[in-house]
């Protein structure tokens, strides 16, 4: 038998990157800037950083690797970090930084990041000094910061003569990305597919869970071992009620062979993820249940059957609501493409559509729209604006977002303070940036300042970035619920889990604690570390590190800080939005909701979206403090007839840009 690092190096010789390695490296020896296509699992994301490192690109710099999703930026570290000269520990050579998360350290040659994060690097270190070569993968699936920092390097490019930007994608419309960094070649890696029979569904499918878990039976009980199953869903919900559908039918079989179960979404813990990639033990058969993430980030050896739901998340802007929301969308064409084409890596596969070839052809885009033009701007604008790019509609976009989003991402900034009337970045506005944060989090920390709950206001806001502390396990749902109705603080929902975080650390941070109340203790930890990465950044801006037990003064804080996102009581339960006239609940798991309480004036951290809106994380707040904010909302209304004017104006002018383009 052959130990782990002979079989490791085997896979490596076997992927087929590999054998088209010289070329690729003398096209990055000669070229500044190149495009690199080739199939899922040609080893692209896992092989091209390890190869640039043998050929000595280390020597001068680390090389980077951004990814669009953060657990592909996990994931793939650890592999590499396994392979890597015979074996390493992650951490050391090869390592990876999420937000909030830094696995790298002062050896690290080779590191995998999210996109966002190397786009805030570029805040401290505009020419991107540290690296010296950088690899955007995964480009084809334009997320916001990868179209973003399209746009900071085409200007880092032209500065730094040494910087190598190599993109990779997994499908062939790669010449847009070329052209962008004017005429760069273009490297297709020969890929090794096996043709996959296509099926379509012959009616409509009314349940697609129902519709996945029937054909992965099917599936199972007529198919030879081996081929594994991998069924695209659209999340952890969709997910979760698969697996369990699943494992009930397989059940009720008789005599069926065993089948191995696997979830893999973003929220899933590490350990959990990286089991798709162990093989399905003797005699077994596996089926992953994934999200969008296996369609091009993360690749899974030994499908021969997929099962393709035909949907996905989107994040989406929605114009009414005034903020973004996850949307349920038909996915695109080559997004089912793609998706199919898993089935034929090691073998010929067979993919089942559950919607028609009519839907396919009349309701689902050819391609994914990309998530600048569809999403909140206020985070990029904010950004852009502090890396000093003056005017954002002359910003090279790869495609310029709408100017309107751009001018309300603008007058939503303005509002919280972080520009003035000409549109240039405030002090305060420059300070907002610094924290890793939605600018509307970082302004809670400013207001939390100013009413001396510094302290308490870090604590709420690592709280909210990380996933749901109350756990509700399956079948659990009244002990867990009455365990969390224990923690509310009856006015707000942001005071209760700074008192859950209280009654945690005066707990001594306890396992057993978190077991009995129903908490989860790696959320709980998890924010601990938010809470001392961003305490880190308060001390060394200086802030006021003020702390109260008067919780009046931090709903206040609060109150000025989301006074944008209030509402006034209509009916029973029932709320009006200030600024968008939108009627929303409570959220049923709002202290608000469960002590049975209904103030006048409540402001919210987010908005969700079922059959009805509901405000999630609430906070009841006396109706004065709003009108402290006031000015604010009250210049709000006229600037938004100024905004539209601005806006119209704008208009024009970039059409008058394009024009002079055409001829
Ligand atoms: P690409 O980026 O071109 O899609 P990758 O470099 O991600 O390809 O994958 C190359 C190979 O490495 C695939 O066969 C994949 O299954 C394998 N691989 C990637 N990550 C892991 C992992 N964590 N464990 C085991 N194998 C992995
Ligand atoms: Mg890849």
């Amino acid at each position: 038998t052959l130990n782990t690092a002979e079989s490791v190096a085997i896979t490596r010789r076997s992927l087929p990157v590999y054998s088209v390695k010289n070329q690729l490296m003398n096209i990055i020896r000669e070229h500044q800037i190149c495009v690199i296509v080739g199939e899922t699992g040609s080893g692209k994301t896992t092989q091209l950083t390890q190869y640039l490192e043998e050929e000595g690109y280390a020597r001068f710099g680390i090389i980077g690797c951004t990814q669009p999703r953060r657990v592909a930026a996990v994931s793939v570290a650890q592999r590499v970090s396994e392979e890597f000269h015979g074996g390493s520990e992650l951490g050391q050579q090869v390592g990876y930084t999420i937000r909030f998360e830094d696995s790298t350290s002062e050896k690290t040659v080779i590191k995998y990041m999210t996109d966002g994060i190397l786009l805030r690097e570029s805040l401290g270190d505009p020419e991107l000094e540290r690296y010296s070569v950088i690899i955007m993968d995964e480009a084809h699936e334009r997320s916001l910061n990868t179209d973003v920092l399209f746009g900071v390097l085409r200007g880092v490019v032209t500065r730094r003569q040494d910087l190598k930007v190599i993109i990779t994608s997994a499908t062939l419309n790669a010449e847009k990305f070329a052209n962008f960094f004017g005429a760069a070649p273009i490297f297709k890696i020969p890929g090794r597919t096996f043709p996959v029979d296509t099926f379509f569904s012959k009616t409509p499918i009314e349940d697609y869970v129902d519709g996945a878990v029937w054909q992965a039976i099917q599936i199972h009980i007529q198919a030879p071992l081996p081929g594994d199953i991998l069924i695209f869903m659209t999340g952890q919900e969709d997910i979760e009620t698969t697996c369990e559908a699943l494992a009930e039918k397989i059940g009720r079989l008789e005599k069926p062979r065993p089948l191995l179960i696997l979830p893999i979404y973003s929220q899933l813990a590490a350990d959990l993820q990286a089991k798709i990639f162990e093989p399905a033990p003797e005699g077994y058969r596996k089926v992953v249940v994934a999200t969008n993430i296996a369609e091009t980030s993360l690749t899974i050896n030994g499908i021969h059957y997929v099962i393709d739901s035909g949907y996905c998340k989107l994040k989406t802007y929605n114009p009414r609501l005034g903020m973004d929301a996850l949307l349920l969308c038909p996915a695109s064409q080559s997004s089912a493409n793609q998706r199919s084409g898993r089935a034929g890596r090691t073998g010929p596969g067979k993919c089942y559509r559950l919607f028609t070839s009519s839907a396919y052809v009349t309701e689902m885009l050819d391609t994914n729209v990309p998530e600048i033009q569809r999403t909140n701007l206020s985070h990029v604008v904010l950004l852009l604006k502090t890396l000093g790019v003056k005017d954002l509609l002359d910003f090279p976009f790869l495609d310029p977002p709408p100017a309107e989003n751009i001018l309300k991402s603008m007058l939503g900034l303005w509002l919280l303070g972080a520009f003035d009337l000409d549109g240039n970045l405030t002090k305060l506005g420059r300070r907002m940036a610094i924290f890793p944060l939605d600018p509307a989090l970082s302004n809670l920390l400013f207001r939390g300042e100013e009413f001396g709950c510094l302290l308490e206001a870090v604590t709420i806001v690592a709280m909210l970035s990380v996933p749901n502390v109350f756990m509700r396990p399956h079948g659990r749902e009244d002990e867990s619920d009455s365990a969390r109705e224990k923690f509310f603080v009856p006015e707000s929902d942001h005071l209760t889990l700074l008192h859950v975080y209280q009654r945690w650390r005066a707990a001594g941070c306890r396992t057993d604690w978190c077991a009995k109340h129903y908490i989860s203790g790696k959320s709980m930890r998890k924010a601990r570390e938010v809470r001392e990465q961003l305490l880190e950044i308060v001390r060394s801006e200086g802030m006021a590190e003020t702390s109260t037990d008067e919780w009046d003064s931090i709903r206040r804080a609060i109150a000025s800080a989301f006074f944008y996102q209030a509402a006034r009581r209509k009916g029973i339960g029932e709320y009006i939005n200030i600024r968008s006239g939108v009627v929303c609940g409570l959220h049923p798991t709002s202290a608000l909701y469960g002590t049975g309480l209904s103030p006048d004036y409540v402001v919210y951290h987010e908005l969700i979206m079922t059959r009805k809106e509901y405000m999630s994380c609430v906070t009841a707040v006396d109706p004065h403090w709003l009108a402290e904010a006031g000015p604010a909302l009250y210049i709000l209304k006229q600037a938004g007839e100024e905004g539209v004017q601005a806006a119209k104006r704008l208009r024009e002018r970039r059409a008058k840009i394009e024009d002079q383009m055409r001829l």
